[in-house]
C-alpha cells in the first residue's frame, strides 16, 4: 500500500465512551458521520461506534444511503438540504430530515402518505447562525402543518451555534440558548406537548456548556480526537476541572518511493521554488494534493520518517511530494512516511498541519481523498 489512513479503534471508543460519561444517562449521543465520517471513513467509523451511538447525523441523503445499503438501522438525522424530487426515498429509508421550509415539509406529508409512512421530522430554529432554520414567528405554521398530517410526527427542534469554536467568549451562544428556548416554547405552545428531542449541541458546546446538552448532543471533530479550537481547549482549561483526554484517531501514511542524492545548488521541483545548499538526499512521497495533501504545504509541511521530521521540500505535486531525508541517513525506499499523526516519539498534529495551510483542522482531515483505504488498526480487547 502506497498511501492509507490508519484508524484507532481504541482511541474511537475512547473519546465516544469519553462523552457518554460526560453527557449522563438520560442524553442521546448522536455521532456526526457527515463528510465520510470527517475523513475517517463513514462506514468505518459507524462500524465502530454503532453500539455507544442513540443516532446518527449525517450532512446529505447519499450520505444515509450508503449507510443504510450497508445494513446500519440506528436512526439516522439528515441535517442538510434534500431536494424534494429526492424526499420520496428519503421517507422510503426511514431517515429523519431537519425541515426549515414549508415546501420541503408539504412533500414530505405528500409522500409520507403515500407510502403510509410516518416520517420524525426535527425542524431547525434560526437563533444566530442565519444559515439554516426558521424564526420563532416563522414556525407556527411548520407546527399547524405537521399536526394537520397524518404521516407527520414532531420529533425534534434543534439549532446551530455560530460563535462557539471562535472565541473563548461565550456570550453570543448563551443569546442563542435563550432564543432557542423562547422558540422551544413557543413550538410546545401550538404542539400542546412536549417536543421529545431537542438538540443544540455539537462538540464546543458539549464540552463547554452543560445546558446546551437537552435532549442529544451531535458530535463530530471530538469523536475523531481532535478539539475544535484552541479557542475550546483554553476555555476548557480555564474552567477547571480536567481536560478531557481526546485522542486523535487518524494516522495518514504515505511511502518513500524513490530516494536519492541531489547535487548542492539544484532546484526541487515546479517552478524552481526550492534550490539545495548542500548535496542532499532526497525522498519522494506518491503523495499530493490529490491524495489531499494540501498544496499550501509547500515548502512548509514535515512529514515523519524513522521517527524524525523530513521538510517538504519545492512545491506539493498532483501526486507526489518530495522530502528532504539528508539528515535522516538511514531513510531508504518503501520507508513509511507519516503525513499526520505519530511515529515514534514525534508526531504531526492535525492542529498544526492546518496552521500550515491558514485552515482549520476539519478541513485538513476531511480533505484526505476519500479513496484511501481506511485501515483499522488497535482493536479494543
Ligand atoms: C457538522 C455539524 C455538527 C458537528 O460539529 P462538530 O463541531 O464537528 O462537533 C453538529 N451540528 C451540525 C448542524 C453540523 O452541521
Amino acid at each position: 500500500m502506497l498511501n492509507w489512513v490508519e484508524i484507532d479503534a481504541t482511541a474511537l471508543r475512547n473519546n465516544l465512551k469519553l462523552f457518554r460519561e460526560k453527557i449522563g444517562g438520560k442524553v442521546e449521543l448522536a455521532p456526526v458521520v457527515k463528510s465520510n465520517a470527517y475523513g475517517h471513513g463513514m462506514l468505518t467509523v459507524t462500524g465502530l461506534c454503532q453500539d455507544l451511538a442513540d443516532r446518527l447525523c449525517v450532512n446529505s441523503l447519499g450520505e444515509a444511503a450508503a449507510l443504510r445499503r450497508a445494513g446500519v438501522e440506528l436512526p439516522i438525522v439528515v441535517m442538510g438540504y434534500v431536494e424534494q424530487d429526492d424526499l420520496a426515498e428519503l421517507v422510503e429509508m426511514d431517515l429523519q430530515p431537519v425541515v426549515s421550509n414549508l415546501p420541503t415539509l408539504d412533500r414530505l406529508a405528500a409522500e409520507a402518505g403515500r407510502q403510509s409512512r410516518t416520517v420524525k421530522v426535527h425542524l431547525k430554529a434560526e437563533t444566530g447562525t442565519h444559515r439554516q432554520g426558521a424564526a420563532r414567528r416563522d414556525l407556527q405554521p411548520f407546527v399547524e402543518r405537521i399536526a394537520a398530517s397524518p404521516g407527520l410526527a414532531l420529533e425534534g427542534l434543534s439549532t446551530h451555534y455560530a460563535n462557539i469554536e471562535d472565541t473563548t467568549d461565550h456570550s453570543f451562544a448563551t443569546a442563542q440558548i435563550a432564543t432557542f428556548g423562547a422558540a422551544r416554547k413557543a413550538v410546545e405552545g401550538w404542539h400542546g406537548k412536549p417536543v421529545p428531542v431537542c438538540h443544540t449541541a455539537c462538540s464546543a458546546a458539549t464540552l463547554l456548556l452543560q445546558e446546551t446538552h437537552m435532549d442529544l448532543v451531535r458530535i463530530g471533530i471530538a469523536l475523531y480526537g481532535l478539539w475544535p479550537s484552541r479557542e475550546t481547549l483554553v476555555s476548557c482549561r480555564d474552567e477547571g476541572g480536567e481536560l478531557p483526554d481526546l485522542r486523535p484517531v487518524m494516522t495518514w501514511k504515505s511511502r518513500i518511493a524513490q530516494i536519492g542524492t541531489v547535487e548542492e545548488g539544484s532546484y526541487i521541483g515546479y517552478g524552481c521554488t526550492y534550490r539545495t545548499t548542500r548535496e542532499s538526499k532526497i525522498a519522494v512521497l506518491p503523495c499530493g494534493y490529490n491524495e489531499g495533501y494540501d498544496r499550501r504545504l509547500s515548502g512548509v509541511g514535515h512529514v515523519l520518517i524513522r521517527g524524525r521530521r523530513a521538510p517538504v521540500r519545492g512545491r506539493v505535486c498532483m501526486n507526489m511530494t518530495m522530502v528532504d531525508v539528508t539528515d535522516i541517513p538511514d531513510a531508504g525506499l518503501e520507508d513509511e512516511a507519516v503525513l499526520l499523526g505519530a511515529q515514534d516519539d514525534e508526531r504531526i498534529s492535525a492542529e498544526q498541519l492546518s496552521g500550515w495551510c491558514g485552515t482549520i483542522p476539519y478541513e485538513v482531515v476531511t480533505r484526505v481523498n476519500p479513496a484511501l483505504p481506511r485501515i483499522v488498526v488497535r482493536p479494543e480487547n
